[in-house]
Order: C-alpha cells, then structure tokens, then sequence
C-alpha cells in the first residue's frame, strides 16, 4: 500500500480533534516529502542530527515534532524550528530550551514527559517531580516556553488492560494538572498518548495526539 493509504485509514478511524504525528525516524526524507505533497504537515523524530538533517531539504512549514530522549546541548540545533517537544523531562532541560528559545525570538511548545509503563528504560518524570517542577518559582521565569499538556508511553506488553490503565492514569493526571495549575490556560490542552500498536486504547482513554510509525512507514529501516 502506498504510504498515503496508511496514513488515511488511520485519519479515518480516528476523531477529528485528534492529531496524528507521522514519526517518520529512520525512514528518508522523500518518504516525508511524499505524505507532505497529499496535505500532512505533522512529523517527528526522535534523534537530534536526523531531524536537523531533514529539516533542512525538506519544506519549511512542516510541523516538527521531537518526541526522543534530548539532551541539554542539542537544544540549541532544534529550537530555531521545533513546533513541539513531546520528551521534557528535567528541570535543566527546561531551562536550556527557555534559552536557547529567547536567543531565537520564539516560545517553544513542550509536553512534560512522565513515566507511566512498568519498565526501567523509558524516561519520564515521577508524578512527585512534575508538581515539584510546577510548583516551584523558577517555572515562572520561562518566558519562552509554552507547556501545552503531558506526554506518556506505556508499557510494551500483550496485555490490553495494562495498557489502558496507565493512559487511564495519565489522563486523570493531565486533568488533575490542569485544574491546579494551568485552569485559565487554553493552550494546556495536549495529551500525547498512544503509538501504532496502542493508539486505539489511547485514544479511548482520552489522548489529543498519537505519534505512529511502522503503522504508516512499514518496519523501521536501521542502518
Ligand atoms: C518510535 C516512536 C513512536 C512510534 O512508534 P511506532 O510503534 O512505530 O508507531 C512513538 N513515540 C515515540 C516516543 C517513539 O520513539
């Protein structure tokens, strides 16, 4: 099947309000540019060189997504551009794209990573770090950033109920959050939940936005 069609029966299953993140990693840039030409503009990546490396050819009103695990000192090669950081999770991390972003004139949009999946591997925060990031003083400070909702993936298992219970669990703590902290802010409104094996339970538990890959590319292509 073309990657169009993958791309439309997923869009077709799902609501409207719903967006869906083409993550194309590891897949070339003309498998970008494809699904660009029939109207999609929402991709993300995972690496800092490969997203930067694609930016660059490929047109310049695509929406870029970051949804890996980034580190302090590549911020500053994605934040002239980024349109979403799905993947904060540390205060110093924060603090560098509040930077990075006022050196580039803009106001970066950042989902608060946490952890939800009963694995060691997978970054987050604990539920017990993002209040004591939102609580404190110095979150205030961060003109040039703009945190628009929480981002969570859950465990790799069989197990369906499993899976729902922690996107259950994510969206009570995405509606708790905003009630305390951000009950006048529009834009706190994206919950980032639910991959091409999951993005179905996800989105019935409540997610804004699914970031599926092998669903639309096929296999990923490791070099
Ligand atoms: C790779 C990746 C995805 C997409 O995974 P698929 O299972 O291929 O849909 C989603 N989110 C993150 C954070 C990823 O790294």
């Amino acid at each position: 099947m073309a990657l169009v069609d993958n791309l439309n029966s997923i869009k077709q299953q799902i609501p409207d309000k719903v967006t869906l993140v083409a993550i194309s990693k590891t897949h070339p840039a003309e498998k970008v540019q494809e699904l660009y030409d029939f109207g999609h503009k929402d991709f993300g990546e995972n690496k800092v060189q490969e997203l930067i490396s694609k930016a660059e050819i490929l047109p310049k009103d695509i929406l870029w997504h970051f949804v890996g695990h980034l580190q302090s000192n590549k911020v500053k090669f994605i934040a002239p551009f980024i349109h979403l950081i799905h993947s904060v999770d540390s205060m110093k991390l924060l603090k560098e794209i509040n930077k990075a972003a006022a050196q580039n004139n803009r106001v970066v949009n950042c989902l608060l990573q946490i952890f939800i999946a009963d694995e060691i591997t997978k970054y987050g925060l604990s539920v017990e770090e993002l209040k004591s990031i939102l609580s404190g003083v110095q979150i205030k400070e961060f003109q040039n950033i703009r945190i628009c909702g929480l981002m969570g993936m859950a465990t790799n298992t069989d197990d369906n109920e499993q899976i729902r219970s922690e996107f259950r669990g994510l969206k009570e703590l995405f509606d708790q959050i905003k009630r305390q902290y951000f009950p006048e802010e529009e834009t706190f409104n994206t919950l980032s939940m639910g991959m091409s094996g999951d993005y179905e339970l996800a989105i019935e538990e409540g997610s804004t936005m699914i970031r599926v890959g092998s669903l639309i590319f096929g296999e990923r292509e490791y070099k």
